[in-house]
């Protein structure tokens, strides 16, 4: 048994972690996900599209999630057209990095919010352009596993690290019991 504690103490970490939570996250997002849950959708979208924007020039894989974030806020908001074009250049982000299966699981869930909120004719639209950027091959797209709903039950309603809700379409799974959070990169473990 190697012994619990190193000797001398570790240096600085060189890489972000990929087995614990984030210790710094940005605190913009812990805002934008508290005005989200308290229903200031407006606000809220107005940081996570700045978040986006900074993860995009820092070529982060977590800026496409935070475009369509800002756009499902705005959506909510009652923003239609401008919520879609963010949830787009989210989307189209995930096709330029060839991220098939997070486009057809985030680009599904774009569909489904559309549905919801009463925008029909706007959801059929999101549709067909995303049947034209996702590839015809299956496989393709579907190589990653993913968890149902059933299964996600195990997982904390919100993100330990974030705070951002934890919904089945919006995570990365790792395996059965640990799920990634596609906001701020934290692990998320069952309960
Ligand atoms: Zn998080």
């Amino acid at each position: 048994m190697p012994p619990r504690r190193p000797r001398r103490p570790l240096p600085p970490r060189r890489f972000p972690q990929r087995n614990a939570a984030p210790r710094h996250v940005h605190p913009l997002l812990l805002r934008a996900n508290r005005l989200f849950s308290d229903g200031k959708y407006y606000d809220a979208a107005k940081l996570y599209e700045k978040l986006a924007v900074g993860a995009y020039d820092r070529h982060l894989p977590r800026a496409p999630m935070l475009f369509m974030q800002a756009g499902k806020s705005l959506l909510i908001a009652g923003k239609v057209e401008k919520g879609i074009a963010l949830a787009q250049r989210g989307l189209g982000l995930l096709a330029d990095q060839k991220r098939w299966r997070e486009l057809y699981q985030f680009g599904r869930r774009s569909v489904n919010v559309l549905n919801e909120l009463g925008y029909k004719e706007q959801a059929t639209g999101l549709e067909e352009w995303l049947k034209a950027l996702l590839p015809e091959d299956q496989e393709v797209v579907m190589g990653k596993e993913q968890l149902t709903k059933e299964e996600m039950r195990v997982f904390p309603v919100s993100c330990p690290a974030c705070g951002a809700r934890v919904h089945p379409d919006e995570v990365k799974v790792i395996d059965k019991v640990t799920v990634e959070c596609s906001f701020c990169g934290g692990l998320i473990r069952s309960k």
